[in-house]
């Protein structure tokens, strides 16, 4: 569910004309639907009511600063995984008081950052990084709460970069050495064993791998709880959205249509299938997810620079390129394009959507029907809310786009397009040069 939409002829977020908003802004610019997230975190808090829940938005899917403010008013905290990210909460005028700090690389400097701000609990991945919790902790005169990262081995089933609970990749401990990691963390005098972490992968749209996984760690949680006395156990994110079919899935109708043992992962099946099996171990339940909340919030508006018509092909080449939206490029992702201005009467055409970038790989789509549109008009990249922004470079000296917020029929720029002069300001030629 979201709210982009054509009233008319014209794409819509929510009460605002897009083709406005490029008109004033230029292209590529991302556009978020504040409402769109709001509903998200009231489905899914909604959907685990019966559950001492709390939702911990996972800000490397979209980390803008109106966006974390905007979370943060909806009452979520956030799963942080770098210094970078605790300062931007904190530049945000939030707090990382209830926020927990994750990734298998903590620096010394993020850890005290961390514990100088309070953060709740540190999602620890390997014994020498909870060594070094322990150390930092002391110098500061502090308990650090923790979490252990356990790897369920179990196959999400999503694409290969993005899946993160087998036990070949280099995310969390085995869990059949969760017991004795635990019984070490205990005795680290500058270290409180505060919950247990798992996250299994990235954008699964089935909830069978989930059931699995929990149903897995599930009792050696109690054990741990029993041992130690727990406080939260956090299953992670990974919950997936809907790239193939994305403008129609913003309707309800779309989703009803489905027989339910089809429909693809909705909160409240997610909330409905797991609540049973945390429910007994009476333990705070925290979530991260980052794609679900932002990513069908969101859209890239682009503008077709030339159709080429080619002997074999015709490439639709737009002002966006792979360092605004690595997606594609780097997962082989799929995201829907959509015209701005829809016009039945015209023809369909297939034509692959490249961006200006000098390599094959800069391609968002390969063959793709769209609607036929030519130079000057204006395109939608759906669903790109998460992992979009976040990921873009500067590569071909491209500056990064535009970012723009929209409430009911207010919106505002959120983030300008970067300038030539800002992209070269920490730049210097050496005197040795001169
Ligand atoms: C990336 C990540 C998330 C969020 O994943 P989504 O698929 O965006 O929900 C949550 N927890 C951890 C530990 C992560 O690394």
């Amino acid at each position: 569910m979201h709210h982009f939409s054509y009233h008319g002829s014209a794409l819509h977020c929510e009460d605002v004309d897009l083709a406005g908003v490029a008109r004033l802004y230029g292209t590529p610019t991302y556009v978020y639907s504040a409402t769109t997230i709001a509903d998200n975190v009231t489905r899914l808090q909604r959907s685990f009511r019966e559950l001492d829940v709390q939702v911990c938005y996972a800000m490397k899917a979209n980390s803008s600063l109106a966006l974390l403010r905007h979370f943060a008013n909806l009452g979520t905290s956030f799963d942080l995984v770098s210094g970078g990210e605790i300062r931007r909460v904190l530049a945000a005028g939030s707090e990382v008081k209830a926020s927990v700090f994750a990734g298998v690389g903590k620096s010394e400097a993020e850890i005290e950052l961390a514990l100088k701000n309070e953060v709740f609990s540190f999602h620890v991945e390997s014994e020498p990084e909870l060594a070094r919790i322990n150390y930092v902790a002391g110098r500061l005169g502090v308990k650090a709460p923790i979490a252990i990262r356990i790897n369920p081995n179990v196959d999400a089933k999503t694409h290969a970069k993005i899946t993160t609970g087998k036990s070949d990749n280099k995310f969390g401990i085995p869990l059949a050495v969760a017991a004795s990691a635990y019984e070490a963390a205990s005795k680290l005098p500058h270290i409180r064993v505060a919950g247990i972490q798992m996250h299994i992968g990235s954008q699964l749209t089935t909830i069978g791998p989930f059931t699995e996984a929990v149903k897995k760690v599930v009792p050696v949680v109690a054990q741990l709880q029993a041992d130690y006395g727990l406080e939260y156990f956090s299953i992670g994110g990974g919950i997936g959205i809907i790239y193939e079919d994305a403008l129609a899935s913003g309707d309800q109708a779309w989703w009803d249509a489905f027989p339910a043992a089809e429909r693809p992962i909705t909160p409240e099946a997610y909330g409905a299938a797991l609540t049973p099996l945390l429910k007994d171990l009476g333990l705070k339940i925290m979530l991260e997810p980052g794609r679900f909340l932002v990513g069908n919030a969101g859209v890239m508006l682009s503008r077709v620079e030339y159709l080429k018509r080619g002997a074999q092909k015709n490439f639709l080449v737009i002002d966006a390129a792979m360092n605004d939206l690595a997606r594609p490029a780097m997962y082989d992702a799929y995201h829907e394009v959509v015209p701005l201005q829809r016009d039945t009467s015209r023809a369909a055409m297939t034509a692959d959507i490249v961006g200006p970038i000098c390599e094959s790989g800069d391609c968002f789509a390969k063959d793709r029907e769209i609607q036929s549109v030519g130079e000057g008009e204006l395109v939608a990249f759906m669903s790109a809310g998460a992992y979009g922004y976040t990921m873009s470079s500067r590569y071909n000296t491209r500056g990064t786009a535009a970012e723009v917020l929209v409430q009911g029929s207010s919106f505002e720029l959120i983030n300008a397009r970067e300038t030539f002069e800002q992209m070269i300001a920490n730049e210097k030629i050496p005197a040795f040069l001169a």
